[in-house]
């Protein structure tokens, strides 16, 4: 039975939910604990980070989701500042990285654009300009690499938005790259003049001494136990607005008991996050004034499944150890008999990853092109693996280590009708008061912009509580 967590509605700090214990709810949190608002992480799994785990094994040290990020996001230099990660930067520049990785205000710019391209494919799109050629071995690499997507089911308004806004304003993706370079060098004095920061930013991809995880356990860290909850999945969501504009989102969660499973309780809030992935959240029951609130508007999200194959070998078993930080391999290779989207060298992005003799590699297999192999045993896919590290590589023989990592939702596919997405999400928004979306299904598929999702929702957050404040004193003082 539900045992309610009796608390003080009258308290002066104003507390916030967040629903998910990602990149994006752990920013949100962090920004808001930072304001001085009381805030409680809940997180269905018994670790934080989501799409972010880095894990190691005999000196090797290898990231199972996201490998790396980029500083493109302001809000992400300043996260960085604040937690004082600088010194555990690790480095890298790839030059396709900008392509996808870069500033998105797709949801804000969606209107802006004429209607007859708001469903042209990121295939179509690059054809216009570069032929078909820089499609099949640039463009399908590179958006499997990073999405696990094809140029065929991609939107460009959705996965490329600053190319394709590029060219609505300019006509020509390069005069409108050339010109916001520009006007980027400019943006840039003047924030130099502000924000301080700013200067320390890193061009290029980036990770941290340790992996990826770094980031999520300072951040943890940071927000310390009593605020994370982990373990705590959230069942339902009820808004009960009683004449009190504060206090008004109660939450149910399962946590687990030393003597019972799966206890549900009920906590309080007077905001809520939620970052949980649209699929997870259309599973939560939500009221509003006691009569449900059905996310039946909600539009079905198609996600891509990945596996993640991480291998290490002697390097005295590697007769063609490229130099570089991986390979992208073209859909066109597959009859050359390459079934993998592409492996990263991760030992040689990162040489402190693996002991000195051996290399470290991280190979991506499945995304739109292979759903099928993605959920296949680690029986079936590391002879496939192999393969193509031999082709690739010649590696021979045995790796001396394997781990297999199976994500089956890994990205939420931004296809064509991806706008009836965001379209619902802010119509969720607008029906329920002092609720919150953000994450990687709104604002962009990369690290990066999950952060500055998160920070732009704490934002709101704090912008909803004190217009609330003001309304609560207009209210009493009239008297309501
Ligand atoms: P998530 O990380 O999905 O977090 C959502 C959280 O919500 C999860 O922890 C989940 O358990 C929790 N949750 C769900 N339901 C509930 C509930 N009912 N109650 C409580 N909690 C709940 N990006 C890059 O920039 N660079 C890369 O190199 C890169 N590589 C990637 C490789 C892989 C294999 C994958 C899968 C992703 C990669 N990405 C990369 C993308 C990036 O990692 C994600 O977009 C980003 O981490 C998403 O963060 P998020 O907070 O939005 O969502």
């Amino acid at each position: 039975m539900a045992s309610p967590i009796q608390q003080d509605k009258k308290r002066s700090v104003k507390s916030v939910a967040v629903i998910g214990g990602g990149v994006s709810g752990l920013a949100a949190a962090y920004k808001l604990k930072s304001q001085g608002l009381g805030v409680t992480v809940f997180e269905a799994e018994e670790r934080a980070g989501g799409k972010i785990k880095s894990s190691s094994q005999d000196g090797l040290i290898w990231d199972e989701g996201a490998n790396t990020m980029t500083e493109s996001e302001i809000e992400v230099g300043r996260l960085i500042d604040n937690l004082g990660l600088r010194g555990k930067q690790q480095l890298l520049q790839i030059i396709l990285e900008p392509l996808l990785w870069r500033r998105s205000d797709a949801k804000r710019n969606f209107s802006k654009v004429s209607s007859e391209h708001l469903h042209e494919s990121v295939g179509n799109f690059f054809q216009r300009h570069f032929g078909k050629e820089v499609v099949d071995y640039l463009i399908d690499p590179f958006v499997a690499g990073t999405s696990g997507g094809d140029p065929e089911s991609l939107s460009m308004p959705f996965a490329f938005p600053e190319l394709w806004h590029l060219e609505k304003r300019f006509g020509s993706v390069i005069v409108g790259a050339i010109r916001s370079k520009l006007s980027g060098k400019k943006e840039e004095k003047e924030e130099k003049k502000g924000y301080s920061g700013r200067r320390n930013r890193q061009r290029g991809s980036f990770s941290f001494q340790g992996g990826m995880q770094t980031l999520i356990d300072i951040l943890c860290k940071e927000l310390g136990n009593d605020n994370l909850k982990l373990k705590s999945k959230v069942l339902s969501l009820s808004y009960n607005h009683d004449g009190n504009l504060l206090n008004n989102w109660s939450i149910s969660f399962t946590t687990s008991h030393p003597k019972r499973k799966d206890l549900s309780l009920d906590q309080y809030f007077d905001a809520v996050i939620m970052t949980a992935p649209l699929c997870d959240a259309k599973e939560i029951k939500i009221t509003k004034r006691g009569n449900p609130f059905v996310l039946d508007f909600l539009p079905k999200v198609s996600y891509l499944p990945l596996s993640v194959i991480i291998t290490s070998y002697k390097k005295e078993n590697v007769k063609r150890p490229l130099e570089g930080f991986g390979v992208l391999v073209p859909s066109k290779e597959q009859e050359n008999g390459f079934k993998t989207l592409g492996t990263l060298f991760s030992s040689m992005m990162f040489p402190d990853r693996a002991p000195s003799d051996q290399y470290l590699y991280t190979t991506f297999i499945g995304g739109s092109r292979n759903r099928d192999l993605a959920k296949a045993s680690l029986h079936d896919l590391l002879p496939v693996v192999t393969s193509d590290l031999r082709k690739l590589l010649g590696a021979e023989g045995h790796p001396t280590f394997v781990k297999h990592v199976y994500w089956s939702n890994a990205f939420p596919l931004y296809s064509h009708d991806y706008g009836t997405v965001i379209k619902a999400i802010d119509e969720m928004e607008k029906g329920l008061p002092g609720f919150f979306y953000a994450g990687n299904h709104r604002d962009g598929l990369s690290v990066g912009k999950a952060i500055a999702s998160g920070c732009k929702a704490a934002d709101l957050v704090i912008s909803y509580l004190d217009s609330s404040d003001n309304k609560v004193f207009s209210d009493t003082s009239l008297g309501k």
